[in-house]
């Protein structure tokens, strides 16, 4: 009889993926499901990037590569890093991976012993207080509330902060709540992170291009030089590029760790997939013109949603800056009663009426560690948006 690992036996499986596979299985039965769940872009890789990968198979590119990263690759990523975030590193300094959700994993399997804190600022993409229980780590969280716009403060950092804390994990544009920090918000936490120089800091910049309202990027290791030393800067290609299935994940930082986690990467997946990796240079050095684009369109389409979803009765919708999600509360709705009888006392019950009765799928903010909230991922089409709020305004309406 198989049993799991007591390792295994610690995480969860993705909360997000679990909705999505519910909302599919509904689709089966006949159901018309519309699941506002999935974390990807709907548009599609972009054709030079097709055409680079096309190209890499016909010359060959189709063997191991260097563990982690062909050359070219890492210096498209320096070029990157210097370009768009002013900081410099070595290529020496550079890992990839397949995709940005390996880097992580790799970052806390090399650097976490057992008892060793991860701060993890709550609401939080779902995959980080696993990742670090998978390592060994313990998961500290640290509330952002609604009213800061879901954003770490200085002094809840310092609070969450032990001799033990090894790591900060950062997230901005947030998945799940689209906040980002501006740079002044970072030089704050720095200061508090200057005071305590063992923690080092895992930036998850993953959606650094996708930014509303004329808002500029600031990464911690770009404003907070000081910090640079014990900095991690994450990005990968799956978001900014529509690469979510070619799997190609990028870091930079000191050069010991990312030695260490090379030498994880060689007993484990070994090289990221070389044909996904020449796609990758052309997505970092090739025509960056159609990302103010799609920032316009997914900006758009923000507008769209939170304003219907604030026409909704007892949610309200703070407006974010970035990503592909909102974050709307719904303290207006627990205590409700549904058409079907049932009591609302948390916000995964009211996403479990919502799919019940209007057949939208949306992940619960319990999922995401900052209830009572959903997630609603705004990364499809405004026709398909509106028919959604529709359905969410007509189920808030029925609550009694
Ligand atoms: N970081 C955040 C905040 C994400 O939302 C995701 C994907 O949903 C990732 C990392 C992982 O990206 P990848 O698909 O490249 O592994």
């Amino acid at each position: 009889v198989f049993s799991e690992s007591d390792t295994l036996k610690r995480v969860k499986p993705s909360p997000t993926l679990a909705v999505s596979a519910k909302a599919r299985e509904l689709t089966r039965q006949g159901k018309k499901v519309i699941s506002l769940s999935a974390g990807e872009p709907d548009f599609d890789t972009p054709e030079n990037i097709c055409d680079a990968a096309i190209k890499a198979i016909k010359r060959g590119e189709t063997r191991y590569t260097d563990v982690d990263g062909i050359p070219e690759l890492k210096s498209a990523i320096v070029d990157k890093f210097k370009r768009e975030n002013g900081l410099e590193y070595k290529t020496t300094q550079v890992s990839v991976s397949p995709g940005g959700k390996p880097v992580i994993y790799n970052a806390m399997m090399a650097s976490l012993n057992p008892g060793d804190e991860v701060i993890v600022p709550a609401p939080y993409w779902v995959s980080y207080p696993d990742m670090v229980l998978l390592a060994g780590g313990t998961p500290v969280f640290a509330i952002g509330e609604m009213e800061t716009g879901f954003k770490l403060k200085p002094e809840t950092l310092e609070a969450a902060i032990t001799p033990k804390t090894k790591w900060l994990i950062l997230n901005s544009p947030s998945n799940p709540s689209g906040a980002v920090y501006t740079a002044d918000e970072l030089r704050g936490l720095g200061e508090v992170l200057k005071r305590h120089p063992h923690v080092w800091i895992l930036t998850d910049d993953m959606y650094e291009h996708i930014l509303f309202d004329g808002m500029t990027y600031a990464t911690i290791a770009q404003v907070v030089p000081e910090l640079y030393e014990r900095t991690l800067t994450m990005n990968g290609v799956s978001k900014a590029y529509s690469m979510t299935g070619w799997r190609i994940g990028y870091c930079a930082g000191p050069e010991p760790l990312i030695k260490a986690m090379s030498k994880i990467i060689s007993q484990s997946t070994s090289n990221p997939c070389s044909i996904a990796q020449w796609a990758a240079v052309e997505a970092l050095n090739g025509p960056q013109d159609f990302i103010p684009q799609r920032s316009a369109i997914f900006q758009k389409r923000r507008d769209l949603v939170v304003a219907m979803l604030n026409g909704a009765k007892g949610i309200h919708c703070p407006t974010p800056e970035g990503a592909f999600y909102v974050y709307p509360s719904v303290a207006g709705c627990i205590g409700k009663q549904a058409p079907s009888g049932k009591i609302i006392t948390s916000d995964e019950e009211f996403a479990g009426e919502l799919l019940q009765q209007e057949e939208v799928a949306v992940v619960h903010g319990a999922a995401f560690g900052l209830s009572p909230f959903f997630r609603i991922s705004y990364a499809t089409s405004e026709i398909v948006l509106t028919e959604a709020c529709s359905r969410i305004q007509r189920f808030c309406a029925s609550l009694k």
